[in-house]
């Protein structure tokens, strides 16, 4: 009876002290302002450093606490991290997940339960009725331009061909990837059908090209196999790349075997992102393009939609139909990425101050 009191009265004794310890830490991080947690993906990839950063920056302005935390593409890291921040007492979340599809359902519901907001940041969060909104750029339109590149470039349209296509696509855990494939098809899958441009591998499908976690070294590769494959005796003219890291692997491999030589130019490779890498390459004269997506804006959206929410605006959106997360469709704002190659980086990166001349190198 005595050892049974004694157990009682210790779990009794915990259960205060987890109470006093999470009450502590929400008036710690809280100190009597809103608070903000953002949760990003990965510090691998530059823009998601500059995603964060930027928006600490301006939730700082605005008077907000922030919390913000980096998964390194592990999916249980971002769950544990975001619940970490619930516990810590956020009022909204600011999520770009790693995986889309899966790993963050539970985690999300919790916070709606607390009456916790949630803003799927760039990368869409699938299947939970709890996303509030949704803020990224017009991602078919992402593809769209990298098509619409390749088509200019090898002057499809005036009947120029047949030229050597190689396809690659973005992660298959992450909704963009599939945005971006299916834009730059619209362009490419006609010329593809007349047999002006020639897949040589064969791979066309979104799977066949998909890179898991969009990681450069899976991307190179992949490249390699298909050089070895099938271009022994022939040229790759165009490689459909639907980012810079991915861009920066394919390069890489190509260089391999002898391109970017007078005999031997680089093709046509496109991007995303106009990470640093690929902005000294595209000057260089080695990748051709990437879209710029500026993230300054993104996460100066992002803020404006938190702080509306907070305050019981109206929140800005300017798409309600094409982002169908399986559970609702999420009211959306699109921002609108810009296509970048040698000819107006100066003006659309180094003019808009995105970078100096000095970290571009000139
Ligand atoms: C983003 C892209 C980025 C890619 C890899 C996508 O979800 O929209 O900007 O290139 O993830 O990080």
């Amino acid at each position: 009876m005595k050892k049974r009191l004694f157990a009682c009265f210790l779990v009794l004794l915990l259960i205060l002290l987890t109470a006093c310890s999470s009450q502590a830490v929400k008036n710690v991080e809280k100190d009597g302002k809103k608070f903000i947690g953002i949760s990003m993906p990965t510090k691998s990839s530059e823009r998601w450093v500059n995603d964060g950063q930027n928006m600490v920056k301006l939730f700082k302005a605005k008077g907000y606490q922030t919390d913000l935390q980096y998964a390194e593409d592990v999916i249980e890291n971002q769950a544990a991290q975001i619940e970490n921040m619930i516990t810590k007492g956020v009022d909204v979340l600011v999520i770009a997940p790693i995986d889309g599809r899966a790993g963050l359902t539970n985690v999300i519901e919790r916070a709606h339960k607390l009456g916790i907001k949630v803003i799927s940041y760039d990368r869409l969060i699938q299947n939970s009725k709890y996303i509030d909104y949704y803020v990224t750029f017009d991602n078919f339109k992402v593809g769209v331009l990298q098509g619409q590149y390749i088509e200019e470039k090898l002057q499809l349209k005036k009947g120029k061909g047949p030229f050597n296509l190689e396809i690659f696509a973005g992660s298959p855990d992450d909704n963009n990837a599939y945005m971006f494939f299916d834009g730059a098809m619209s362009v490419l899958k006609p010329y593809i059908d007349s047999g002006q441009l020639v897949v040589k591998s064969g791979q066309t499908k979104f799977n066949q090209g998909a890179t898991l976690r969009w990681d450069g070294a899976v991307a190179q590769a992949r490249m390699d196999n298909l050089l070895s494959a099938h271009y022994s005796n022939d040229h790759v003219d165009a490689v459909l790349s639907p980012y810079d890291g991915i861009s920066i692997g394919v390069i890489s491999s190509l260089k391999g075997v002898g391109y970017g030589t007078k005999n031997k130019p680089m093709p046509v490779i496109t991007g995303q992102d106009a990470e640093l890498a690929s902005i000294k390459s595209i000057i260089k004269g080695e990748q051709t393009q990437t879209v710029f997506k500026d993230t300054r804006k993104l996460a100066e959206k992002a803020v404006e939609m938190t702080d509306a929410l907070l305050k019981g605006e109206k929140v800005e959106v300017n798409d309600t139909k094409s982002y169908d997360n399986g559970e609702k469709i999420v009211p959306a704002y699109l921002l609108k990425p810009i296509s970048v190659d040698k000819t107006n980086y100066q003006s659309v990166l180094v003019d808009s101050g995105y970078y100096t001349e000095e970290q571009l190198g000139q």
